[in-house]
């Protein structure tokens, strides 16, 4: 069978570490498995592709899922409704609410609005979730792509999700709800993190010195 060109292609980063891979908006989601439980990071743009990264992941493990929001923009939160009662965590000012769909009508006019989904579960500065066998971090490492974003750290694997924090293959996308003042300081809090893959919100998973070198055209003004 011919694959869907909106399906998505698995990355494997680490045991159990996975990225998978969208042309649609050239979109990076993640997986990372534990013994007793799967995390989630981010959930799509829309409920159909909500579904078929839940899918995919059901092809890779049947653990329980638990799910992060890196931010409440469109593409990462409204997938959501795919995983029900899966607890959700995301930043205390993240906000799933009508703005989502406004943003996404830029990109998709007309598009039928999928059920929105509010995060369970609230993080500040930082919060240890135990998957069983492993420990991740989610992290809030300032204000920067968002007042709010999260990023997901697995230390066995040296793995960070570091949400549009960290763009490849364009600029970071500094919108009106941005603050670049702030964004390369919350860059230098997660290179302080031994990560040496970084999986960004969207493109394909880079190194250290990218995130630094993404650091400097963003203090420099020059995105
Ligand atoms: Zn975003």
């Amino acid at each position: 069978m011919p694959t869907p060109a909106s399906a998505g292609r698995w990355l494997t980063l680490a045991d159990g570490v996975h990225a998978r891979r969208y042309t649609e908006l050239d979109q990076t989601l993640g997986l990372v498995v534990g013994s007793e439980r799967a995390l989630v990071v981010d959930t799509g743009r829309d409920e159909e592709h909500g579904a078929e990264f839940a899918a995919a992941i059901a092809d890779l493990t049947l653990l329980p899922t638990v799910v992060v929001i890196t931010h409440a923009h469109f593409d990462h939160c409204l997938g959501t409704v795919a995983f029900p009662g899966a607890d959700v965590w995301a930043h205390e000012r993240c906000q799933v609410d009508e703005h989502v769909f406004v943003e996404r009508a830029e990109y998709y006019p007309g598009a039928p609005e999928p059920p929105l989904v509010a995060p369970t579960h609230r993080v500040r500065d930082m919060v240890e979730l135990d998957l069983g066998g492993r420990t991740v971090r989610l992290v809030h490492p300032g204000r920067g792509h968002t007042d709010h974003d999260l990023a997901v750290y697995v230390p066995d694997a040296k793995v960070l999700f570091a949400g549009d924090l960290v763009e490849q293959g364009a600029d970071p996308s500094i919108g009106p709800d941005s603050f670049p003042q702030q964004w390369p300081s919350a860059l230098d809090e997660l290179l302080q993190l031994d990560a040496t893959i970084i999986v960004p919100g969207h493109g394909e998973p880079v190194d250290r010195a990218f995130v630094a070198w993404q650091r400097d055209r963003i203090s420099a003004g020059s995105t």
